[in-house]
């Protein structure tokens, strides 16, 4: 048994069975034993890797989108480039190298990271030192300034909570004991107004998540768009709609057990866009069309990129340039299942590579 499954077990065993929310951010992020709290989970070593240690192009390529709106809504003097979540800080670094030669653009940017690991951030910290970043605990601790945020699979992190449709209530699934052995169970079905909406297209049976925490976090970006001006890029594993059971657990790049091994696997959910859209909105900012990363990357020039690229490349290294461009782009493999979201001021265009926001058909679910 993990030390963090005993602490886990001994709490319920006193309190009672937890939300999914509260079991996840426990597992992920407790002071002593959390998953992000004592390792760096990214590369071949790790359990997962992400877009930005796949290749540099994917940084570079959002980069220079980021500047180039930066452009388009005047060129402030003074601007936040903000990252949370920024693992190994290779997006920021990539991002970084890539606008040092848009004119003006560096000095403007004061670089912001919010992170909640101390072992990853002393590893962005090597990465970003000669750059002057200081690091948040909240996005409210960022400077008020025009913003200029990207989040990669940061709100896949953030902890969720479930709810099985009974009815016209809803059942909350929890965590609880089974003997020694951790297990789920569901709570006594309730009604719940935040969930109203979705009776319209769900079924008694089905599951709905929340992530509560990253409406307050885009609530929190969309307002400081809105009154300074800025853009926020988000992508991540994800769809428009929650609709179904997506909580996942990965360990050493293989699904495991949620329940087994708390601490030690990465725990995710898919993100739903659709609340991060309306939380944007609400807060007085325009949030762009949903885009395939895949999409995203191809309008943004990646096969220039990739092309430039490998004039310098030759044999196993080329070989991993070109199984690297098709991993990000391909919509059998990160193309289509990666989701891009861009938070833009009402008046302001959205940034490259994204378009204005269309009414919705409301049958887009996940894939
Ligand atoms: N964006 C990176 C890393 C993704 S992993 C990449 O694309 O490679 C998720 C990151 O979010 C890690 O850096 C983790 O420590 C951080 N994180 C998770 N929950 C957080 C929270 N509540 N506040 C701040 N950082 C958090």
């Amino acid at each position: 048994m993990t030390r963090l499954k005993q602490i886990l077990a001994r709490r319920i065993a006193a309190t009672g069975p937890m939300t999914l929310a509260e079991y996840m951010a426990t597992c992920l992020l407790h002071p002593v034993h959390g998953y992000y709290t004592t390792r760096d989970p990214l590369g071949v070593a790790g359990d997962f890797t992400t877009a930005p240690e796949i290749s540099q192009m994917f940084g570079e390529l959002l980069g220079l989108g980021l500047a180039q709106a930066w452009r388009d809504q005047g060129a402030a003097a003074r601007i936040v480039l903000a990252e949370p979540g920024p693992g190994r800080g290779t997006l920021m670094a990539d991002i970084l190298r890539a606008t040092a030669r848009v004119p003006g653009f560096a000095a403007a940017a004061g670089v912001h990271l919010v992170e909640a690991s101390p072992t990853l951030r002393a590893m962005q910290a090597a990465k970003l030192a000669a750059y002057g970043a200081r690091w948040h605990d909240t996005l409210s601790d960022l400077p008020e300034a025009p913003l200029f945020l990207i989040a990669n699979e940061f709100f896949d992190a953030l902890p969720i909570r479930q709810f099985v449709r009974a009815g016209d209530g809803w059942a909350e699934r929890q965590v609880g004991l089974a003997g020694e052995a951790l297990a789920f169970g569901l709570a006594p079905p309730m009604p719940l107004a935040a969930l109203a909406h979705r009776l319209a297209d769900t079924r008694p049976g089905d599951v709905v998540e929340t992530c509560a925490p990253a409406e307050a976090m885009v609530t929190e970006i969309a307002r400081r768009i809105a009154a300074h001006g800025g853009v926020a890029i988000f992508i991540d594993y994800g769809g428009w709609q929650s609709l179904g059971d997506t909580f996942q657990a990965l360990r050493s790049h293989a699904p495991c057990d949620p329940l087994e091994t708390p601490g030690e696997a990465d725990l995710t959910a898919h993100v739903a866009f659709a609340p991060l859209a309306a939380a944007a909105r609400a807060a007085g900012a325009e949030a762009s069309a949903l885009t395939p990363q895949g999409v995203l990357l191809e309008r943004l020039g990646i096969t220039d990129r990739a092309r430039a690229l490998s004039r310098s490349l030759k044999g196993a290294a080329l070989e991993s340039h070109i199984a690297a461009h098709r991993r990000l782009t391909h919509p059998q493999e990160m193309g289509n299942l990666f989701k891009a979201l861009a938070i833009h001021p009402l008046g302001a265009p959205p940034p490259p590579g994204f378009d204005q926001d269309l009414p919705k058909a409301p049958d887009a679910h996940h894939a």
